[in-house]
């Protein structure tokens, strides 16, 4: 039986599917836009196109493909230039449609791709990794990084449909997955606190029949968000609590530039430091804090920076986050192990005094 929730944005509503193998649902769709004479393009990375080839025919037949380099470095204007002249090269009209098949990498560039080509055509996620499983694949925002900063260029462009096949986190290499994991922690403890339970009660690995399980809540408690606050724009909270350990997560990446720190991992780190700030701000206790790590550490996650960085530079980096108003950094924070609040008053002490706990020297 196919899996199916809905994300409910009125005319920009879509499903996500779910199963351990979509191929079917995925040909099905390539058919119908063919059958209807729309132009379909694959955009895919150098891995997922290797280690995936026989799949990817399947489901794509010769419909044109464009492979960019793994990596977070694809995440750039250079390489969206590459995807839009492709798209153009293949002829796509503003019928066509695109199919990004990969990671979170792949999913972000392809979707800015769709939203900006002829002023945005259609797309569909086809998720291949734990974190664009859980996460990025889900809720419309795609975009590029900046030399200044992660995700600086970027629309709300929703995909017409979403294919999570949870048979491809099989080949998934183990630090990946855990990075995705990073995003699942962050899931439950901003708002699923049966979850957090869960993954305390026992590390969460691949192959464990409570992933599908598991990937199905992410992306439900995402597509709630995403439907209150489509574009993040709700005061109080809202899609931005989706955003939990990212602030600190973020000025990791950026201060040691992108490749040292997936970005799962500078999330994990992220989260211990979100923990320690709401202990700092009175809203959880020590307890609470000691949780949030025992279960970052038990899904190999580092819970610590692993060399210690300068200080000025995370908080510059912070300083620049585009979340940051009028100067003011914006921070969300945890009332308790499944429900998170935003902070817009923290004191900038507070701040560095978290770095330095967290490894900072
Ligand atoms: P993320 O999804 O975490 O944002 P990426 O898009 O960079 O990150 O994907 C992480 C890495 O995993 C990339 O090197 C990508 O090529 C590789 N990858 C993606 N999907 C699979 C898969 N199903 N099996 C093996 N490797 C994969
Ligand atoms: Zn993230």
């Amino acid at each position: 039986m196919l899996d199916t929730l809905n994300v409910n944005l009125g005319a920009r509503s879509y499903p996500i599917h779910f199963a351990e193998d979509l191929s079917g649902e995925v040909k099905l769709q390539v058919e119908a836009l063919g059958a209807a004479s729309r132009r379909v393009a694959v955009v895919t990375d150098r891995n997922v196109a290797t280690i995936q080839a026989a799949t990817l025919q399947r489901l794509f037949g010769n419909a044109p493909s464009l492979i960019v380099p793994p990596g977070e470095e694809s995440k750039s204007v250079a390489e969206l230039g590459r995807v839009l002249d492709f798209l153009a090269d293949e002829g796509l009209d503003r019928s066509g449609a695109v199919f990004a098949v990969g990671g979170g990498v792949v999913g972000d560039l392809a979707g800015f791709a769709a939203a900006s080509y002829l002023r945005g055509v259609d797309y569909y996620q086809v998720p291949t990794t734990l974190l664009a499983m859980v996460d990025s694949s889900v809720g419309g925002k795609t975009g590029v990084n900046l030399k200044a900063g992660k995700n600086l260029a970027g629309a709300f462009h929703q995909p017409r449909g979403v294919f999570i096949a949870t048979g491809f986190l099989k080949l998934l290499p183990p630090r990946e997955f855990a990075a995705g994991m990073a995003e699942v922690i962050k899931s439950a403890l901003l708002g699923d606190r049966l979850l957090f339970g869960d993954l305390e009660r026992a590390p969460l690995a691949v192959g464990d029949l409570r992933l599908a399980w598991t990937v199905r809540v992410c992306c439900g408690l995402k597509a709630r968000l995403v439907e209150a606050d489509e574009r993040e724009l709700a005061e109080g909270g809202g899609r931005a609590l989706l955003n939990l350990g990212h602030t600190f997560g973020h000025a990791i990446e950026q201060v040691t530039g992108y490749g040292t720190y997936l970005h799962g991992e500078a999330v994990a780190v992220g989260l211990c430091a979100a923990a320690r700030l709401s202990l700092r701000l009175g809203l959880i206790g020590q307890a609470e804090v000691a949780r949030v790590e025992r279960v970052v550490g038990s899904h190999f996650l580092p819970t610590r920076l692993r060399v210690p960085l300068a200080i000025d530079a995370l908080m510059a980096a912070m300083a620049h986050d585009k979340k940051a108003r009028a100067g003011r950094l914006r921070f969300i924070v945890l009332e308790a192990l499944g429900a998170a609040a935003v902070r817009r008053d923290v004191p900038p002490a507070e701040v560095e005094a978290v770095w330095r706990e967290v490894g900072c020297a």
